[in-house]
């Protein structure tokens, strides 16, 4: 239903559950946030976690308070579900823990990812994924696409997700973390919405489902066409149209919403 990401040097939770609740007009039955956790103002990562509601965005807010949630790279979800009830275990963020892994196995988890639209061929890869040992535990369609993009990370996430996306067929708009690139969220659009906000500080961009996520942030925005890719840093952002190739600033401009 709705994706807020971003990468910014401050604590970017507050701003992930405000682009939440500017989402919560369009419906939703569950929501969630994933960070790179940092802990007592420290910018290293202390690994992705995640907190998740099947109440308003408003619970979403008591939780990460309570739990001083914080980090400067996170992706949030509002879910409206296609495949799987309403429940915690399938609210987004997903995450994939690596083959023989779960959440149980004391091990930090290594992609985080949501996901807007419907992928069609999940019962397919998830019988591919689950021979070769992923375990999963959720009911939704959108849990094959971490694995997907953990079965093919080789030390570089804009890689692996370029190569997930020859592999899903569906409608989707995702955003998506790996544990060992801190400072970074890939993004891709093929069928759902997703725009590129830039941040007033050079160092802070955004995704979102709908501008509306960011308006209070950002009136900067990249619209980003059917297939683009794209690649979030502190301090700059990359595209890559639905060949892989790089898309020159022009190519995709920065515009400005009212
Ligand atoms: N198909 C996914 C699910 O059911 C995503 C739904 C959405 O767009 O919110 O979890």
């Amino acid at each position: 239903c709705g994706i807020v990401a971003s990468v910014s040097n401050r604590n970017i939770v507050p701003l992930l559950v405000q682009g939440l609740q500017r989402l919560e007009y369009r419906g939703y039955d569950s929501c969630g946030v994933a960070v790179h956790r940092m802990v007592s103002g420290s910018p290293i990562s202390q690994g992705l976690e995640r907190t998740r509601s099947t109440a308003r965005v408003a619970q979403l807010l008591a939780q990460v308070q309570t739990e001083d949630f914080q980090g400067l790279t996170g992706i949030a979800h509002t879910r409206w579900a296609t495949h799987g009830a309403p429940a915690v275990a399938n609210a987004h963020p997903h995450f994939s823990y690596g083959p023989g892994l779960d959440a149980g196995s004391g091990v930090p988890a290594r992609v985080a990812l949501v996901h807007n639209g419907i992928i069609e061929n999940y019962e397919e890869l998830r019988r591919q994924l689950q021979a070769k040992g992923y375990v999963f535990t959720s009911q939704t369609d959108t849990e094959v696409i971490g694995h997907l993009v953990d079965s093919l990370y080789n030390g570089d996430l804009f890689e692996a997700v370029k190569a997930a996306r020859t592999e899903l067929r569906g409608a989707y708009a995702i955003a998506v973390l790996h544990k060992d690139e801190p400072h970074r969220v890939v993004g891709a659009r093929a069928g759902s919405p997703l725009v590129l906000g830039v941040g007033r500080d050079e160092n802070e961009f955004f995704l979102a489902s709908d501008p509306m996520a960011i308006a209070g942030v950002t009136d900067q925005i990249v619209y980003l066409e059917e297939g683009d890719l794209v690649d979030l840093q502190p301090g700059r952002y990359w595209l890559a149209d639905k060949t892989g190739h790089v898309l020159l600033p022009e190519q995709r401009p920065v515009k400005t919403v009212q």
